[in-house]
């Protein structure tokens, strides 16, 4: 990666053609329009304090160092701010008279009606910058190395940067977009806040088929360029689609479920909604299953992998009244407390087990309707245990 340090560029220069949007709160443009001041990637301006702006402008008054101020370089001659994008906006937003510096004696003092002199002071004030340039590997290296000033971007938010351009940008209008009608519906099953890009990075993993970092970084490289996001946005509506069309339930455990990964594998498969919606009210409403995350891919799999429900396991004062009951009938008849060793001919049919040396089992199965009570609980070996639950 190149890095140029520019010692020369003033703060008047980097104001020229300075754009605020009111509105989002945002700087938008500076340096003649070469300078992305508040890239898609970034949230909005932040110096929710006036006191924090004015700071800023004091300081250049004083002499005071401002820091370093790092651009990425997108383009010949383009820019975009990486860190330092709230002081200059603040400095944008002083020079063209959105605030007033506030004297001791609680005067407020505007830019243009200031003395030239100060003016002069302010505005020749040259900034420290550091430009980058340098391949997408790079960039994307260097932005999780450096510390940015008061904000830590997370992994989709540096995917953004690194691979800016009309992919992200038509990506982000869809699904980084808080006024999206659509949000509403699609936080059933998505979790995470729409600003830190947490939809888009699902509908990104979805359409990679993948959770990977890399994976999905690279189906960003390759689409980069593109006009459009057709692929993306109709993979993203299939898999919603599919969603509530098997589920016709919204239960608050359908957020963040790895839908992407349920629908590569169970699309194919035809439901019938109001039959899976029983299930669903029946799992639901059974105490023995702890948990109900998983309750979805259990029904969409066939109610056959108990394993994804976490199923209530025995009390410790059932399983030792077994363990007594047993192991004293066991003495008395000269045979193994393991009902299963019993039947055998080897060395353990007359085995005595030591209690740690056993596990509870449902004598009928969980999935087949047995209770996990002492009704339904006999202790086997450890191994006839394990040999049990594997069937
Ligand atoms: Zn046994």
């Amino acid at each position: 990666m190149k890095t140029t340090l520019r010692t020369d560029i003033t703060i008047e220069q980097i104001c020229k053609g300075f754009v605020y949007n009111e509105l989002e709160g945002k700087g938008l443009f500076g340096l003649s329009g070469k300078l992305v001041i508040q890239p898609e990637y970034q949230r909005n301006y932040l110096y929710a304090e006036a006191k924090m702006e004015e700071a800023v402008i004091q300081s250049v008054l004083n002499g005071y160092p401002l820091g370093l101020i790092y651009f990425n370089k997108v383009g010949t001659d383009k820019y975009e701010v990486l860190d330092g994008q709230q002081r200059i906006t603040s400095l944008g937003r002083f020079i063209t008279g959105k605030f007033p510096l506030i004297d001791d004696s609680g005067m407020p003092h505007y830019f243009d009606p200031m003395q030239d002199d100060l003016k002069k002071k302010i505005k020749e004030t040259p900034l420290t910058i550091y430009i980058c340039e340098g391949e997408e590997s790079e960039i994307k290296a260097w932005f999780k190395t450096i510390n940015i000033y008061g904000i830590k971007l997370n992994h989709q938010e540096i995917a953004n940067a690194v691979y800016s351009g009309p992919f992200v940008t038509k990506a982000k209008e869809e699904f980084s977009n808080s006024r999206n009608a659509y949000i509403q519906k699609w936080s059933a099953y998505i979790k995470g806040n729409v600003s830190r890009q947490d939809f888009l990075r699902v509908a990104l993993e979805w359409v990679a088929k993948s959770t990977d970092d890399d994976v999905v970084d690279a189906y960003m490289s390759k689409h980069r360029y593109d006009t459009d996001i057709t692929e993306l946005k109709t993979y993203f509506t299939s898999v919603i689609d599919w969603i509530s069309g098997v589920f016709t339930d919204v239960e608050t455990e359908m957020r963040g479920l790895e839908w992407g990964r349920l629908f590569e594998t169970y699309h194919n498969t035809p439901y019938d909604p109001a039959d899976v919606s029983a299930k669903v009210h029946a799992l639901y409403a059974d105490g023995a299953v702890k948990n109900r995350k998983g309750v979805f891919e259990y029904i969409l799999g066939g109610c056959k992998d108990p394993r994804l429900l976490d199923i209530r396991v025995f009390e410790e004062s059932t399983k030792k009244a077994v363990y007594t009951q047993q192991t004293d009938v066991a003495k008395t008849s000269g045979k193994s407390n393991c009902p299963l060793c019993a039947m055998g001919n080897d060395n353990n049919a007359k085995r005595i087990w030591k209690f740690n040396e056993m596990d509870a089992d449902h004598v009928t199965a969980w999935s087949k309707g047995g209770a996990t009570d002492i009704s339904n609980c006999q202790m086997l070996c450890k191994t006839h245990n394990r040999a049990k639950g594997n069937k």
